[in-house]
Protein backbone atom coordinates (compact mmCIF):
# COMPACT_ATOMS: atom_id res chain seq x y z
CA UNK A 1 0.00 0.00 0.00
CA UNK A 2 2.60 2.42 0.88
CA UNK A 3 4.94 1.82 -1.91
CA UNK A 4 2.05 2.48 -4.44
CA UNK A 5 0.74 5.62 -2.55
CA UNK A 6 4.27 7.17 -2.36
CA UNK A 7 4.67 10.44 -4.51
CA UNK A 8 7.44 8.51 -6.66
CA UNK A 9 4.84 5.17 -7.73
CA UNK A 10 4.11 5.44 -11.55
CA UNK A 11 1.44 3.23 -12.10
CA UNK A 12 1.09 1.65 -15.68
CA UNK A 13 -1.67 2.89 -17.42
CA UNK A 14 -3.29 0.84 -20.07
CA UNK A 15 -4.69 2.49 -22.84
CA UNK A 16 -5.72 0.13 -25.23
CA UNK A 17 -5.71 -3.52 -26.53
CA UNK A 18 -5.27 -5.05 -29.91
CA UNK A 19 -5.37 -8.79 -30.27
CA UNK A 20 -2.59 -10.19 -27.46
CA UNK A 21 -1.09 -6.85 -27.19
CA UNK A 22 -2.02 -4.29 -24.81
CA UNK A 23 -0.49 -0.91 -24.57
CA UNK A 24 0.52 1.79 -22.37
CA UNK A 25 -0.19 5.43 -22.23
CA UNK A 26 2.99 6.15 -23.56
CA UNK A 27 2.90 3.82 -26.24
CA UNK A 28 5.05 1.10 -25.24
CA UNK A 29 3.40 -2.00 -26.12
CA UNK A 30 3.19 -5.47 -24.48
CA UNK A 31 2.00 -9.04 -25.03
CA UNK A 32 -0.88 -9.82 -22.10
CA UNK A 33 0.91 -12.25 -20.75
CA UNK A 34 -2.12 -13.02 -17.76
CA UNK A 35 -4.81 -12.84 -20.00
CA UNK A 36 -5.68 -9.28 -17.94
CA UNK A 37 -6.17 -11.54 -15.14
CA UNK A 38 -7.03 -14.32 -16.59
CA UNK A 39 -10.20 -13.60 -18.61
CA UNK A 40 -9.46 -12.58 -21.62
CA UNK A 41 -9.52 -15.26 -24.66
CA UNK A 42 -9.67 -14.35 -28.14
CA UNK A 43 -7.42 -11.29 -28.06
CA UNK A 44 -8.88 -7.64 -27.29
CA UNK A 45 -10.52 -5.68 -29.78
CA UNK A 46 -11.86 -8.64 -31.12
CA UNK A 47 -14.31 -7.24 -33.83
CA UNK A 48 -16.80 -9.95 -33.68
CA UNK A 49 -17.32 -9.36 -29.98
CA UNK A 50 -16.94 -5.47 -29.87
CA UNK A 51 -19.94 -5.63 -32.86
CA UNK A 52 -21.78 -8.04 -30.28
CA UNK A 53 -21.44 -5.76 -27.44
CA UNK A 54 -22.16 -2.44 -30.08
CA UNK A 55 -25.41 -4.22 -31.58
CA UNK A 56 -26.56 -5.17 -27.86
CA UNK A 57 -26.02 -1.55 -26.82
CA UNK A 58 -28.43 -0.24 -29.51
CA UNK A 59 -31.37 -2.07 -27.97
CA UNK A 60 -30.70 -2.31 -24.11
CA UNK A 61 -27.52 -2.35 -22.14
CA UNK A 62 -28.90 -3.50 -18.89
CA UNK A 63 -32.40 -4.55 -17.24
CA UNK A 64 -33.43 -6.06 -14.21
CA UNK A 65 -32.90 -10.06 -13.86
CA UNK A 66 -35.17 -10.18 -11.12
CA UNK A 67 -38.97 -10.89 -12.37
CA UNK A 68 -37.79 -10.31 -16.29
CA UNK A 69 -35.53 -11.35 -18.11
CA UNK A 70 -33.56 -10.35 -21.60
CA UNK A 71 -32.46 -12.46 -24.88
CA UNK A 72 -29.21 -12.67 -24.48
CA UNK A 73 -29.30 -14.16 -21.59
CA UNK A 74 -31.65 -16.67 -22.70
CA UNK A 75 -29.41 -17.02 -25.32
CA UNK A 76 -26.48 -17.55 -23.55
CA UNK A 77 -27.98 -19.99 -21.36
CA UNK A 78 -29.14 -22.43 -23.85
CA UNK A 79 -25.56 -22.88 -25.31
CA UNK A 80 -24.03 -23.18 -21.82
CA UNK A 81 -26.09 -25.97 -21.32
CA UNK A 82 -25.43 -27.60 -24.54
CA UNK A 83 -21.50 -27.37 -23.66
CA UNK A 84 -22.35 -30.64 -21.45
CA UNK A 85 -23.36 -33.59 -21.90
CA UNK A 86 -27.57 -33.53 -22.70
CA UNK A 87 -29.70 -33.81 -18.88
CA UNK A 88 -26.50 -33.06 -16.57
CA UNK A 89 -26.16 -29.58 -15.83
CA UNK A 90 -29.12 -28.19 -17.31
CA UNK A 91 -30.04 -25.09 -15.37
CA UNK A 92 -27.93 -21.66 -15.56
CA UNK A 93 -28.35 -19.24 -12.68
CA UNK A 94 -26.34 -15.54 -13.26
CA UNK A 95 -24.17 -13.73 -11.54
CA UNK A 96 -21.68 -11.19 -11.73
CA UNK A 97 -18.26 -12.62 -11.16
CA UNK A 98 -16.09 -15.63 -9.94
CA UNK A 99 -16.41 -15.00 -6.20
CA UNK A 100 -20.41 -14.39 -6.64
CA UNK A 101 -20.71 -17.68 -8.73
CA UNK A 102 -18.81 -19.32 -6.00
CA UNK A 103 -21.05 -17.56 -2.99
CA UNK A 104 -24.27 -18.44 -5.00
CA UNK A 105 -23.22 -22.64 -5.44
CA UNK A 106 -22.51 -22.60 -1.72
CA UNK A 107 -25.70 -21.01 -0.52
CA UNK A 108 -27.72 -23.51 -3.48
CA UNK A 109 -25.72 -26.35 -1.50
CA UNK A 110 -27.12 -25.22 1.98
CA UNK A 111 -30.23 -24.59 1.05
CA UNK A 112 -30.81 -27.82 -0.97
CA UNK A 113 -30.15 -29.76 2.29
CA UNK A 114 -32.35 -27.89 4.24
CA UNK A 115 -34.80 -28.44 1.61
CA UNK A 116 -34.66 -32.00 1.46
CA UNK A 117 -34.71 -32.51 5.25
CA UNK A 118 -30.96 -32.75 6.10
CA UNK A 119 -30.53 -29.17 7.53
CA UNK A 120 -27.14 -30.47 9.57
CA UNK A 121 -25.36 -30.98 6.11
CA UNK A 122 -24.03 -27.54 6.40
CA UNK A 123 -20.33 -27.61 6.39
CA UNK A 124 -18.00 -27.90 2.93
CA UNK A 125 -14.55 -29.32 2.31
CA UNK A 126 -11.98 -27.13 0.37
CA UNK A 127 -8.46 -27.63 -0.25
CA UNK A 128 -5.18 -26.13 1.32
CA UNK A 129 -3.87 -23.77 -1.03
CA UNK A 130 -7.31 -23.02 -2.47
CA UNK A 131 -8.52 -19.66 -4.05
CA UNK A 132 -12.23 -19.23 -4.48
CA UNK A 133 -12.62 -15.57 -4.69
CA UNK A 134 -12.85 -12.71 -1.67
CA UNK A 135 -16.52 -12.67 -0.74
CA UNK A 136 -16.76 -13.98 2.61
CA UNK A 137 -18.59 -17.22 1.56
CA UNK A 138 -15.29 -18.14 -0.83
CA UNK A 139 -13.30 -16.88 1.67
CA UNK A 140 -13.85 -19.15 4.09
CA UNK A 141 -13.20 -22.20 1.59
CA UNK A 142 -10.11 -20.21 0.61
CA UNK A 143 -6.89 -21.67 2.08
CA UNK A 144 -3.73 -19.31 0.96
CA UNK A 145 -3.10 -18.30 4.81
CA UNK A 146 -1.85 -14.81 3.40
CA UNK A 147 -4.97 -14.01 1.97
CA UNK A 148 -8.08 -15.85 4.61
CA UNK A 149 -6.20 -16.34 7.86
CA UNK A 150 -7.93 -13.25 9.27
CA UNK A 151 -11.50 -14.23 8.24
CA UNK A 152 -11.57 -18.10 7.94
CA UNK A 153 -12.96 -18.49 11.50
CA UNK A 154 -15.93 -16.01 10.82
CA UNK A 155 -17.06 -17.34 7.90
CA UNK A 156 -18.79 -20.77 7.06
CA UNK A 157 -17.93 -24.28 8.52
CA UNK A 158 -14.94 -25.73 6.71
CA UNK A 159 -12.84 -28.40 6.46
CA UNK A 160 -9.45 -28.05 4.81
CA UNK A 161 -7.76 -31.05 3.06
CA UNK A 162 -4.45 -31.40 1.39
CA UNK A 163 -5.06 -34.22 -0.82
CA UNK A 164 -8.40 -36.87 -1.72
CA UNK A 165 -6.64 -39.58 0.54
CA UNK A 166 -7.57 -37.22 3.50
CA UNK A 167 -11.44 -38.28 2.56
CA UNK A 168 -10.50 -41.72 3.15
CA UNK A 169 -10.98 -40.89 7.37
CA UNK A 170 -13.90 -38.03 7.08
CA UNK A 171 -17.13 -38.21 8.90
CA UNK A 172 -19.56 -37.22 5.52
CA UNK A 173 -23.01 -37.07 7.58
CA UNK A 174 -22.64 -32.68 8.10
CA UNK A 175 -21.09 -32.29 4.53
CA UNK A 176 -22.70 -29.78 2.37
CA UNK A 177 -20.31 -30.01 -0.53
CA UNK A 178 -16.76 -30.54 -1.68
CA UNK A 179 -15.47 -27.26 -4.11
CA UNK A 180 -12.22 -27.69 -5.34
CA UNK A 181 -10.22 -26.13 -8.50
CA UNK A 182 -10.52 -28.79 -10.95
CA UNK A 183 -6.99 -29.95 -12.40
CA UNK A 184 -4.87 -26.59 -11.21
CA UNK A 185 -5.00 -24.55 -8.63
CA UNK A 186 -4.40 -20.76 -10.05
CA UNK A 187 -4.15 -18.63 -7.26
CA UNK A 188 -1.78 -20.78 -5.17
CA UNK A 189 1.05 -20.63 -8.30
CA UNK A 190 -0.43 -22.50 -10.88
CA UNK A 191 -0.12 -26.11 -8.68
CA UNK A 192 -1.48 -29.14 -10.56
CA UNK A 193 -3.71 -31.85 -8.85
CA UNK A 194 -2.52 -35.43 -9.77
CA UNK A 195 -4.37 -36.83 -12.27
CA UNK A 196 -7.12 -38.99 -11.43
CA UNK A 197 -8.27 -36.90 -8.05
CA UNK A 198 -10.81 -35.24 -9.42
CA UNK A 199 -12.37 -39.15 -11.08
CA UNK A 200 -11.83 -40.01 -6.93
CA UNK A 201 -13.64 -37.40 -5.30
CA UNK A 202 -16.60 -37.62 -7.36
CA UNK A 203 -16.87 -41.11 -6.24
CA UNK A 204 -16.27 -40.52 -3.03
CA UNK A 205 -19.37 -37.43 -3.14
CA UNK A 206 -21.59 -40.49 -4.67
CA UNK A 207 -21.41 -42.64 -2.25
CA UNK A 208 -21.72 -40.14 0.82
CA UNK A 209 -24.65 -38.07 -0.71
CA UNK A 210 -22.22 -35.02 -0.93
CA UNK A 211 -22.68 -32.17 -3.64
CA UNK A 212 -19.52 -31.67 -5.83
CA UNK A 213 -18.81 -27.91 -7.07
CA UNK A 214 -16.40 -27.65 -9.55
CA UNK A 215 -14.70 -24.09 -9.78
CA UNK A 216 -13.82 -23.55 -13.32
CA UNK A 217 -13.92 -19.80 -13.03
CA UNK A 218 -9.83 -19.87 -14.03
CA UNK A 219 -9.84 -23.13 -15.82
CA UNK A 220 -13.16 -22.79 -17.94
CA UNK A 221 -13.44 -21.82 -21.53
CA UNK A 222 -10.22 -23.72 -23.14
CA UNK A 223 -7.32 -22.79 -20.98
CA UNK A 224 -6.49 -26.38 -19.78
CA UNK A 225 -6.71 -27.62 -23.59
CA UNK A 226 -10.55 -28.21 -23.35
CA UNK A 227 -13.44 -26.19 -22.99
CA UNK A 228 -13.46 -27.28 -19.59
CA UNK A 229 -11.11 -29.08 -16.76
CA UNK A 230 -13.06 -31.32 -15.79
CA UNK A 231 -13.15 -32.88 -19.15
CA UNK A 232 -9.75 -34.24 -18.79
CA UNK A 233 -11.07 -36.68 -16.01
CA UNK A 234 -14.63 -36.87 -17.53
CA UNK A 235 -15.97 -35.94 -14.10
CA UNK A 236 -19.38 -34.09 -13.98
CA UNK A 237 -19.84 -31.87 -10.74
CA UNK A 238 -23.26 -31.35 -9.02
CA UNK A 239 -22.94 -27.37 -9.29
CA UNK A 240 -20.09 -25.56 -11.53
CA UNK A 241 -18.77 -22.48 -11.32
CA UNK A 242 -17.41 -20.11 -14.88
CA UNK A 243 -16.92 -16.27 -14.75
CA UNK A 244 -13.22 -14.43 -16.08
CA UNK A 245 -13.52 -16.20 -19.69
CA UNK A 246 -17.24 -16.72 -20.07
CA UNK A 247 -17.55 -13.29 -21.60
CA UNK A 248 -14.51 -13.54 -23.23
CA UNK A 249 -12.42 -11.40 -20.85
CA UNK A 250 -15.22 -8.40 -21.74
CA UNK A 251 -17.37 -7.65 -19.20
CA UNK A 252 -18.08 -9.37 -15.57
CA UNK A 253 -20.65 -11.65 -15.61
CA UNK A 254 -20.73 -15.20 -14.09
CA UNK A 255 -22.83 -18.56 -13.94
CA UNK A 256 -23.28 -21.29 -11.51
CA UNK A 257 -24.80 -24.50 -13.24
CA UNK A 258 -26.84 -26.99 -11.81
CA UNK A 259 -28.36 -30.30 -12.41
CA UNK A 260 -31.93 -30.54 -12.64
CA UNK A 261 -32.68 -32.26 -9.32
CA UNK A 262 -31.56 -29.51 -7.39
CA UNK A 263 -32.83 -26.77 -9.31
CA UNK A 264 -36.52 -28.73 -8.75
CA UNK A 265 -36.11 -28.96 -4.97
CA UNK A 266 -36.61 -25.30 -5.21
CA UNK A 267 -39.61 -25.41 -6.94
CA UNK A 268 -41.64 -25.71 -3.48
CA UNK A 269 -43.43 -22.23 -3.29
CA UNK A 270 -42.49 -19.48 -1.09
CA UNK A 271 -40.89 -21.79 1.33
CA UNK A 272 -38.02 -22.75 -0.68
CA UNK A 273 -37.04 -20.07 -2.86
CA UNK A 274 -33.96 -19.05 -3.70
CA UNK A 275 -33.15 -15.44 -2.43
CA UNK A 276 -30.63 -14.42 -4.34
CA UNK A 277 -29.75 -11.83 -6.81
CA UNK A 278 -27.23 -9.42 -7.79
CA UNK A 279 -28.32 -5.86 -9.65
CA UNK A 280 -26.40 -7.04 -12.82
CA UNK A 281 -27.08 -10.31 -12.81
CA UNK A 282 -27.62 -11.43 -16.55
CA UNK A 283 -26.38 -8.39 -18.21
CA UNK A 284 -27.39 -8.00 -21.45
CA UNK A 285 -23.90 -6.28 -22.64
CA UNK A 286 -22.25 -9.61 -20.86
CA UNK A 287 -24.54 -12.44 -22.17
CA UNK A 288 -23.80 -10.35 -25.47
CA UNK A 289 -20.38 -10.22 -25.62
CA UNK A 290 -20.28 -14.21 -23.71
CA UNK A 291 -22.18 -15.49 -26.69
CA UNK A 292 -20.18 -13.93 -29.08
CA UNK A 293 -17.09 -15.19 -27.52
CA UNK A 294 -18.59 -18.91 -27.70
CA UNK A 295 -19.00 -18.56 -31.55
CA UNK A 296 -15.50 -17.85 -32.00
CA UNK A 297 -14.94 -21.19 -30.16
CA UNK A 298 -16.60 -22.27 -32.92
CA UNK A 299 -16.09 -20.49 -36.08
CA UNK A 300 -12.31 -20.27 -35.42
CA UNK A 301 -11.80 -23.86 -33.81
CA UNK A 302 -10.17 -22.50 -30.89
CA UNK A 303 -9.92 -25.73 -29.28
CA UNK A 304 -8.44 -27.85 -32.24
CA UNK A 305 -6.09 -24.74 -32.69
CA UNK A 306 -4.50 -24.71 -29.18
CA UNK A 307 -2.87 -28.22 -29.51
CA UNK A 308 0.13 -26.95 -30.95
CA UNK A 309 -0.03 -24.08 -29.38
CA UNK A 310 0.45 -26.27 -26.21
CA UNK A 311 3.12 -28.31 -27.61
CA UNK A 312 4.99 -25.00 -28.94
CA UNK A 313 4.21 -23.66 -25.00
CA UNK A 314 5.41 -27.41 -23.42
CA UNK A 315 8.40 -27.44 -25.33
CA UNK A 316 9.45 -23.64 -25.15
CA UNK A 317 9.02 -23.84 -20.82
CA UNK A 318 11.26 -27.30 -20.93
CA UNK A 319 13.78 -25.06 -22.88
CA UNK A 320 13.77 -22.07 -20.66
CA UNK A 321 14.11 -24.00 -17.44
CA UNK A 322 17.28 -25.90 -19.26
CA UNK A 323 18.97 -22.62 -19.78
CA UNK A 324 18.39 -20.85 -16.41
CA UNK A 325 19.42 -22.98 -13.18
CA UNK A 326 17.26 -20.19 -11.48
CA UNK A 327 14.10 -21.42 -12.59
CA UNK A 328 13.25 -24.27 -10.01
CA UNK A 329 10.40 -25.89 -11.66
CA UNK A 330 7.96 -25.62 -14.78
CA UNK A 331 4.40 -25.82 -14.92
CA UNK A 332 1.98 -26.22 -17.42
CA UNK A 333 -1.85 -27.72 -18.01
CA UNK A 334 -2.82 -26.44 -21.53
CA UNK A 335 -1.80 -22.63 -21.48
CA UNK A 336 -1.89 -22.05 -18.08
CA UNK A 337 1.70 -21.98 -17.16
CA UNK A 338 3.98 -21.26 -13.83
CA UNK A 339 7.43 -20.60 -13.89
CA UNK A 340 9.20 -21.08 -10.37
CA UNK A 341 12.01 -19.17 -9.46
CA UNK A 342 14.06 -20.62 -6.99
CA UNK A 343 13.62 -19.13 -3.59
CA UNK A 344 17.38 -18.92 -2.57
CA UNK A 345 17.26 -15.13 -3.87
CA UNK A 346 14.25 -14.35 -1.80
CA UNK A 347 11.13 -12.91 -3.66
CA UNK A 348 12.37 -12.00 -6.95
CA UNK A 349 9.19 -12.86 -9.01
CA UNK A 350 7.72 -9.43 -8.73
CA UNK A 351 10.76 -8.04 -9.86
CA UNK A 352 11.25 -10.31 -12.90
CA UNK A 353 7.82 -9.60 -13.64
CA UNK A 354 8.86 -6.07 -13.78
CA UNK A 355 12.03 -5.88 -16.21
CA UNK A 356 10.01 -8.10 -18.00
CA UNK A 357 8.23 -5.10 -19.18
CA UNK A 358 11.28 -4.01 -21.15
CA UNK A 359 11.09 -7.05 -22.92
CA UNK A 360 7.38 -6.69 -24.56
CA UNK A 361 5.60 -8.82 -21.60
CA UNK A 362 3.10 -8.20 -19.24
CA UNK A 363 2.30 -10.43 -16.38
CA UNK A 364 2.58 -10.41 -12.74
CA UNK A 365 3.95 -13.72 -10.37
CA UNK A 366 2.36 -15.16 -7.35
CA UNK A 367 5.36 -15.22 -4.97
CA UNK A 368 8.45 -16.43 -7.33
CA UNK A 369 6.16 -18.08 -9.71
CA UNK A 370 5.76 -16.43 -12.58
CA UNK A 371 2.35 -16.59 -14.00
CA UNK A 372 2.00 -17.07 -18.27
CA UNK A 373 -1.71 -17.55 -19.06
CA UNK A 374 -1.86 -15.74 -22.59
CA UNK A 375 -4.87 -14.88 -24.40
CA UNK A 376 -5.88 -18.32 -26.27
CA UNK A 377 -5.64 -16.59 -29.58
CA UNK A 378 -1.47 -16.38 -28.86
CA UNK A 379 0.35 -17.28 -31.98
CA UNK A 380 3.44 -19.91 -31.25
CA UNK A 381 5.90 -16.96 -32.29
CA UNK A 382 4.20 -14.85 -29.52
CA UNK A 383 4.87 -17.93 -27.35
CA UNK A 384 8.71 -17.85 -27.55
CA UNK A 385 8.91 -14.07 -27.73
CA UNK A 386 7.21 -13.97 -24.12
CA UNK A 387 9.20 -17.09 -22.62
CA UNK A 388 12.62 -15.03 -24.90
CA UNK A 389 11.11 -11.73 -22.40
CA UNK A 390 10.97 -13.79 -18.80
CA UNK A 391 14.54 -15.08 -19.91
CA UNK A 392 16.04 -11.57 -20.49
CA UNK A 393 14.09 -10.40 -17.53
CA UNK A 394 16.20 -13.39 -15.71
CA UNK A 395 19.66 -12.29 -16.78
CA UNK A 396 19.12 -8.18 -16.08
CA UNK A 397 18.14 -9.10 -12.40
CA UNK A 398 21.38 -11.46 -12.63
CA UNK A 399 23.44 -8.92 -13.65
CA UNK A 400 22.23 -5.38 -11.65
N1 LIG B 1 -12.18 -18.95 -8.45
C1 LIG B 1 -10.97 -19.05 -9.02
C2 LIG B 1 -10.42 -20.41 -9.34
C3 LIG B 1 -10.23 -17.90 -9.32
O1 LIG B 1 -9.01 -18.03 -9.86
C4 LIG B 1 -10.78 -16.64 -9.02
C5 LIG B 1 -10.05 -15.42 -9.31
O2 LIG B 1 -8.89 -15.40 -9.59
C6 LIG B 1 -12.06 -16.59 -8.43
C7 LIG B 1 -12.74 -17.77 -8.16
C8 LIG B 1 -12.68 -15.28 -8.08
O3 LIG B 1 -13.09 -14.63 -9.24
P1 LIG B 1 -13.38 -13.07 -9.24
O4 LIG B 1 -12.06 -12.39 -9.06
O5 LIG B 1 -13.98 -12.82 -10.59
O6 LIG B 1 -14.32 -12.79 -8.12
Amino acid sequence: MSAWCSDDYEPLVIHKGEGVHVFDDLGNQYIDGNSSIWTNLHGHNEKRINAAINEQLKKVSHVSFLGTTNEPAILLAEKLVHLFPQNSLNRVFYTDDGSTSIECAMKMAIQYYQIINQPLRNKFIAFDNAYHGDTFGAASIGGINKFFSRFNHLGLPTLKLSSSKDLESLDANEIAAVVIEPKVQGAAGIRLWPDGMLKKIRRWCDENEVLLILDEVMTGFGRTGKMFACEHENVLPDLLCLAKGLSGGYLPLAATMVKESIFEAFLGGEETTFYYGHSYSGNPLGCAAALASLNIFEEDKVLKKLESKIECLKTGLSELKYKNPLISEVRQIGLISGIEISSELGIIGPDICHLARNYGLLTRSIGNVIVFMPPLIIDENQIYESLNAIESAIIEYQGN
